[in-house]
């Protein structure tokens, strides 16, 4: 969605408030399933720049880390932003453009807010048993018989196990 500055360019030390949906149908490959609308308040400081703040809550389906079903999992961010007249510098270094000439993309803003505070894992049920490496069954719905390699697989998961443990 596309906000329209010009008011707000013509009085330094304005504030407007604005009610937000993502445009887009999919962040970061995810759908998206629910999104309440995102109230930003929009500030512009002096000369052009203005500062964009708002919390941003949606639900989107992300395949579980193990099995791969689609899990509708809540994702919250806050948004707090300076744009500093046309262009706007991440933290990558890399300039991105989230200003054309009085319009500001907020749909871009939210979605990148919502991608930086994408959950890292995202699991269908704390104990998934995933998907067997070797033939691709999905093993919450009972061993699938590849029960015979198991002694490397077993060693495998005994470090990782030790691993995340020790990170804990
Ligand atoms: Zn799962
Ligand atoms: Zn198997």
């Amino acid at each position: 969605m596309i906000i329209q500055l010009t008011d707000l360019y013509q009085v330094p030390g304005k504030t407007a408030g604005y009610d937000v949906m993502p445009d887009a149908e999919c962040i970061a490959g995810y759908p998206i399933v629910s999104c309440e609308p995102v109230h930003l308040v929009i500030h512009h400081e002096k000369d052009r720049a203005i500062t964009v703040e708002g919390s941003i809550s949606l639900v989107l389906t992300i395949p579980c880390d193990r099995c791969l079903k689609p899990v509708e999992t809540t994702v919250t961010a806050d948004l707090s932003r300076m744009l500093d007249g046309q262009r706007f510098t991440d933290e990558d270094g890399e300039t991105v453009e989230y200003l054309e000439g009085d319009m500001l993309d907020a749909g871009r803003l939210i979605e990148e807010a919502v991608i930086e505070n994408l959950p890292m894992k995202v699991l269908c049920r704390e104990d998934c048993k995933g998907l067997c490496p070797k033939c691709g069954r999905d093993l919450n719905e009972g061993p699938c018989g590849c029960e015979d390699d198991k002694p490397l697989t077993g060693m495998g998961e005994a470090i990782l196990k030790a691993f995340q443990n020790a990170g804990k």
